[in-house]
Order: C-alpha cells, then structure tokens, then sequence
C-alpha cells in the first residue's frame, strides 16, 4: 500500500498540499529521512509471504512492529524440508565476534562433507521420527490403525531448527527499513541478511527516493559519537591523534578506523 508520493502527501497535509515536481518530492523524502520525521513512511505498507528455516524465524520474530500469521505446526504436519548450507558456508566460528562466524575462515573440504552428512542424517532421523510419533505419513494418512499417534503439538519438539516455517509479515515501510538496517548488515546472520538484502531490492523498486534517502542516510552513513567527532576534527585540523588519548574504547578506535578507511 502506498509509494513514494503517499509519504509526501502525508508530510504536506499539514499545509493542504498534494504533491509537487518529482524534484520537490525527492527532497523532502530526504530531509524527513535525514531527520529521522518517521510518520509519514508509516503510511506505506508491505506484506510478504515468507518461508523461512525455524532459526531464523525467531531471530526476525523478534521485531515486534510486524503483524504476522505463522504456519501452525499444531494444527499441520511440518514438512519434510531442511535448511542445509553451502558448503561455502560453512564457516568456523570468529575469534573475535563471538556471536558468529569468520565468513573468511571456511570449514576444509573433508570438515564440510562430515558437517553436511551429519546435517542430513539427523534431520532425515528425527524427520522420520516425527512421522511415526504421529503415526502418519507426509500426506497425513494414518499408518497403523492399530495406534493413536501423539499429538503434532508434542511431536514437532523433536524437529531440528532447521525445519521450515513460513508466515505472513505485514509490517509499515518505516519498520521495514528499521528492520533492514540491522538485518542486511555484516554483524547480522548471513541466513537472516540474504532474506534482507532481497527486500532491500523490492524497496527500492516500491519506494525509489525513499530507498535512496535511507542508504545515504542510515545504510552508509553512520552515527558518530562526540568523542570520535572530536578525533576527526583533530584529524581535519591536522593534529595528531591516538587510541589512549582520545576517549574512545579499543573497538570503538577500530570502528572509528574502519569506518574512516586509514591504516591505523
Ligand atoms: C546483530 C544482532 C545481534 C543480536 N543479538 C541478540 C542477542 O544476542 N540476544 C537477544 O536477545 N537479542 C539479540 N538481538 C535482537 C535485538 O536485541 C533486538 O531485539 C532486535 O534487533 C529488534 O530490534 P528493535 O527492538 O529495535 O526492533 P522492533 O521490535 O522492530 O522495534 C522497532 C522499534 O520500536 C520501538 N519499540 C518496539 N517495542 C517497544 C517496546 N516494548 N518498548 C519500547 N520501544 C519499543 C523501539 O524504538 C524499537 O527500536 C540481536 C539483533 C541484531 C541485529
């Protein structure tokens, strides 16, 4: 629901003015985005079926402006459908960020193929597992008339958190992008950022100047803390600079040069 021209409606109502040359528009579309003037993205709206494996669904859950309708594991069979990754994938975990993997360290060759087996095996046995805990087959046919079957409210517990969900997310475009700057990031999961960046490409195809506004403003460009505002003033005027004396952290010198693309 709505585009780009339903955010500067609702930004000029207060003057009782519709939308003006495409040049206007695109400037005020950046000045609100820049400003961080929220409501008028409020006024657009997407919703997006989504399939998704169990572990990454409850990273995304966690964002709480969405409405969402969730495929009911209670209610249907799960299907026999698992998350397996590439090989290419397969990373070791970070020495650094301990909350994920070193993308650039990936798994050898003979470690891959063991990973994948034992991916495969266990969610095919717990899969069939599943299947006669209920007493069904995939098509949901009972198998021995002879049994009731657990109830597939309790038998999905034994499923992997690779296994498939899939739900309806409705969610206002000012979420959405709030949703998309910390999800298509490097520090997000690379199963939750591929999902991400394909939305990104739906925005900006949806919403063209509001997509571009939030990539000058928010996707590339960056909150600066006073203290490394300071170390780049200093920087600017030619003074010499350092990690002890500057009131930054370790790793807030190391964003601050990374970001500032130096040596060091
Ligand atoms: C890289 C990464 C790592 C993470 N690691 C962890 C982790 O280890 N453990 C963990 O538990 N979580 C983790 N999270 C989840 C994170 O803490 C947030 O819960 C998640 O990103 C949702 O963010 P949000 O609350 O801003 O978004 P939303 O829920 O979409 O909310 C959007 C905005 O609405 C407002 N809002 C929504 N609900 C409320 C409320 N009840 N009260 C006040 N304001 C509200 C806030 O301004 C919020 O920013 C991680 C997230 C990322 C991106």
């Amino acid at each position: 629901m709505g585009n780009d021209s339903s955010v500067v409606q609702a930004a000029r109502v207060s003057y009782g003015q519709g939308t003006k040359k495409v040049n206007a528009d695109k400037g005020l579309i950046n000045y609100l985005i820049a400003n961080r003037h929220t409501t008028p993205l409020e006024m657009c709206e997407i919703k997006f079926h989504i399939k998704l494996p169990i572990f990454v669904a409850r990273q995304w859950n966690r964002h709480r402006t969405a409405s969402v309708n969730e495929y009911s594991a209670r209610y249907s069979i799960v299907e026999d459908e698992f998350y397996i990754p590439r090989a290419e994938n397969l990373s070791a975990q970070s020495k650094i960020n301990h909350q994920g993997r070193d993308e650039s360290k990936v798994l050898n060759a003979v470690e891959q193929k063991r990973v994948l087996e034992i991916l495969k095996t266990d969610s095919l046995k717990s899969y069939q597992h599943y299947l006669e805990m209920i007493n069904q087959d995939e098509a949901g046919n009972i198998v021995d008339d002879q049994k009731e079957g657990l109830a597939r409210e309790l038998a999905r517990m034994n499923l992997p958190l690779s296994c498939y969900t899939q739900w309806y997310w409705k969610i206002d475009l000012h979420n959405l992008l709030h949703f998309l700057n910390l999800r298509a990031d490097s520090h997000a999961q690379y199963e939750i950022r591929v999902y991400a960046q394909v939305m990104l490409d739906m925005v900006k195809k949806w919403v063209p100047h509001c997509f571009e506004a939030f990539v000058k403003h928010h996707k590339q460009g960056q909150n600066i803390s006073a203290p490394a505002l300071e170390v780049i003033k200093k920087m600017l005027n030619n003074e010499k600079v350092n990690q002890e004396e500057s009131g930054l952290s370790v790793r807030e010198w190391g964003e601050l040069v990374k970001i500032l693309n130096l040596q060091n």
